[in-house]
């Protein structure tokens, strides 16, 4: 092989055949055709046509499967003729597919391992991963496993994003359940978050005063919330009554929700009130993926006019000589005093159309935060005041016109940059607790304290029970 892009280093071999195989060489194109043009409905409909019958998905993808690998191994064959062949140890039947030699490269990432017989370990112990997928066939493992960018961006439908929500619910529920009923553990932290997807998404659909809310939609999917809800409280009765009644249960979330009606952008706002210059044309919006290389951020602010920015979701930090680039502001009474004068403005911050308060609270990083990292914190939280959230644009650092604008996405619900006071988690635990307020930080304390564990002197919280 000339080059394999990925991790050629793990196993001693690559198995799997997926969608995310990548053919470079010449000839082998070739495969990469044969593989998309069958992955077509215009295929399903051809296959559907031969058989006669409507083909399930079950059915066809084992066609698909057979043809794939019928044409490959077509392929296969002709290219075993070229010189510098090199044979991987690999486990049948791919070890046919490897044999092709230095025309044919691959790249196959672990999503296509099967979780029986990875070529490395995919968990610990290693046999976790066969014994779930023994039990449970193919499961999501990491990741962000409902489809909320679909919804929002359109491609698919309520009924869609629920139905595979409560897929996602379910194979992550029974993978709890499994380790539960193998008994093979002293702690088990299970964690759903289908709740937090599903407020995301759906929060308009409870929310009247929302600009998506829908008044047929609501009727449809405006328990969808509740559902989610209802099938967490049938999950915990599950557990209950798999662990000895002495075991303690501790259900915790780490945050609340808020309608997210209003888009706030927080750059613009720090360009009017004169915290923030820029000069020149306003850049086109921001993208997620330009975070990940190839985006330029920033390139209409003038540093040498910059005092703050806003960045992620309600942290300002201060143009700081030392620490940024282009800093202007010294460290100690000048940046002090910026952070006073900008939190007294910002608490006066009020929506234009209606007078009403937009932020809560704005918290200093001295005051909410210690720990020798402290020096990269933004120097002050934002915390926003319910149903107003910084804007997409403003999380990557975007000054896009206006400073107010209505929601107009699905993802309509959310936590982030709302004042942490208002926007609360739960702690529901089978045990008697100790003191009248806790924090997330008090989880790991508690466990330790459980376990006789001791607990490290530089931790925050404090146990529970
Ligand atoms: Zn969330």
């Amino acid at each position: 092989m000339r080059r394999v892009e990925g991790r050629p280093d793990v196993g001693g071999g690559w198995i799997g055949m997926g969608h995310t195989v990548r053919v470079v060489a010449g000839g082998t194109l070739l495969f990469a055709l044969v593989h998309s043009v069958l992955a077509t409905n215009w295929m399903k409909r051809r296959v559907e046509a031969i058989f006669g019958l409507r083909v399930r998905d079950g059915l066809y993808r084992f066609l698909y499967n057979n043809i794939t690998y019928a044409s490959i191994g077509a392929l296969v064959l002709a290219a075993r003729g070229l010189p510098d062949r090199v044979v991987y140890r690999v486990p049948r039947p791919w070890s046919w597919l490897l044999r092709a030699g230095q025309e044919l490269q691959l790249y196959i990432s672990p999503v296509n391992w099967k979780p029986d017989n990875p070529p490395a370990p995919m968990s610990s112990p290693a046999s976790l991963s066969a014994d779930l997928y023994e039990r449970l066939g193919a499961y999501r493992t990491l990741g962000w496993a409902e489809a909320t960018w679909p919804l929002n961006e359109d491609r698919i439908d309520e009924q869609a994003f629920m139905d595979d929500l409560f897929r996602a619910f379910d194979d992550r529920a029974q993978v709890i359940l499994q380790r539960l009923d193998a008994k093979q553990w002293d702690l088990l932290v299970g964690v759903i978050e289908s709740t937090d997807r599903v407020q995301h998404m759906m929060w308009r659909l409870i929310d009247p005063a929302h600009p998506m809310y829908d008044k047929a939609l609501a009727a449809k999917f405006g328990d969808s919330i509740a559902r989610v809800y209802g099938k967490c409280d049938d999950f915990i009765g599950e557990v209950m009554s798999r662990v000895d009644p002495g075991t303690p249960i501790l259900i915790v979330s780490d945050h609340g929700f808020h309608s997210f009606r209003q888009s706030v952008n927080l750059n613009t706002w720090l360009v009017q009130e004169g915290f923030m210059a820029i000069q020149g044309q306003q850049p086109g919006d921001k993208k997620l993926q330009d975070l990940f290389g190839g985006g330029t951020f920033w390139e209409n602010v003038d540093w040498t006019r910059t005092k703050a920015y806003a960045m992620g979701l309600g942290q300002i930090y201060i143009n700081l000589k030392g620490r940024e680039g282009r800093g202007i502001v010294s460290s100690g009474a000048e940046s002090k005093q910026v952070q006073d004068d900008l939190a007294a403005r910002l608490l006066t911050m009020k929506d234009p159309n209606t007078g009403a308060r937009i932020v809560d609270a704005v918290y200093k990083a001295d005051d909410v935060y210690s720990g020798e990292f402290v020096k990269n914190a933004a120097e002050l939280q934002v915390g926003m005041a319910d149903g107003y959230r910084v804007s997409w644009q403003s999380t990557l650092g975007g000054s896009p016109p206006g400073i107010v604008y209505p929601n107009m996405k699905k993802w309509s619900g959310d936590h982030g940059s709302y004042d942490y006071r208002q926007t609360s988690g739960v702690l529901i635990s089978s045990r008697q607790l100790a003191g009248d307020t806790f924090d997330i930080m008090d989880i790991a304390p508690t466990v330790l304290k459980y376990f006789g564990v001791p607990i490290p002197s530089d931790i925050d919280g404090k146990p529970v029970f």
